[in-house]
């Protein structure tokens, strides 16, 4: 049975770069087990938008309402002990050091080493995510380093796991892989909030999406049941008939 109920909502959240509004009074409420596109061309925002939800931007002005509780997220550190894991699309890994090493940086002292490699093996396995964690990050390709985000954020057993673009990084292939370990996440009654601009992958795996244009929610809907040419509409404005 898929868990039921609001994770996370979001009321009028707001970004201000200046005078600039990157993200300007959003509202979207993700349900638990629930796989949840932010949808939006170059520029709309999302970056801005999920940097809030992990504790890297501080919002102007909004609110966010976690397991129905309000909270201020003060750091990614905070975030992580709320139950939310990122999965950011430009990483951020020292290429001197071990997977595991790596692993061991972004979570609280007092585990060792060789239990961190461990539990990473587990649940690279269990999630089909091949991973060694005893390699170098210099030795590994962009889908490797990848995997080593998902796992150091499984590691943490998040209700939430946000991915920032991620197939921009992967093959085919790849891409593929990702998408059975987003569907066995949301069979846990996790959910996910996947940022993409590919409207075809946002209709294969998305059970919902919230569609942003210059900082704004311009449509909010099953992608699944709307035409390619409909959200295409609410991503870039009237007339589609350019792309
Ligand atoms: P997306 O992820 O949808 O491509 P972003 O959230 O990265 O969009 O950016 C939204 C807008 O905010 C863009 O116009 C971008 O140039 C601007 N922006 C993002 N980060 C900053 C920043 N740190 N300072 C100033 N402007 C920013
Ligand atoms: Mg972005």
């Amino acid at each position: 049975m898929p868990a039921s109920g609001t994770l996370l909502s979001v009321e009028g959240l707001t970004k201000y770069f200046g005078s600039f509004a990157a993200c300007d009074g959003i509202d979207l409420k993700i349900a638990k087990g629930e796989i949840h596109a932010l949808l939006g061309e170059n520029g709309a925002g999302k970056s801005t938008l999920v940097k809030m939800l992990f504790g890297v931007l501080e919002p102007s002005a909004g609110q966010i309402i976690w397991d129905g509780t309000p909270v201020t997220i003060e750091a990614p550190a905070h975030a992580r002990r709320l139950g939310i894991g990122m999965v950011f699309q430009h990483f951020s890994l020292f290429e001197a050091l071990t997977v595991a090493e790596n692993i061991a940086l972004s979570l609280e002292p007092g585990i060792s080493l060789s239990q961190i490699a461990e539990e990473a093996r587990r649940l690279s396995v269990e999630y089909g995510l091949p991973l060694d964690p005893r390699a170098h990050v210099a030795d590994l390709s962009v889908g490797e380093r990848q995997r080593i985000e998902i796992v150091r954020a499984l590691l943490q057993n998040p209700k939430l796991i946000i991915l920032d673009e991620p197939t921009s990084v992967l093959t085919p292939q790849e891409a593929d892989r990702l998408f059975e370990t987003l569907n066995k996440l949301r069979a846990e009654g996790r959910s996910v909030l996947y940022i993409s601009h590919r409207l075809e992958e946002v209709q294969r795996i998305c059970d919902k999406a919230t569609v942003l244009r210059h900082g704004k929610v311009t449509g909010a809907c099953d992608p699944s049941q709307e035409t390619a040419a409909s959200l295409a509409r609410m991503m870039v404005g009237g007339d589609v008939s350019e792309i």
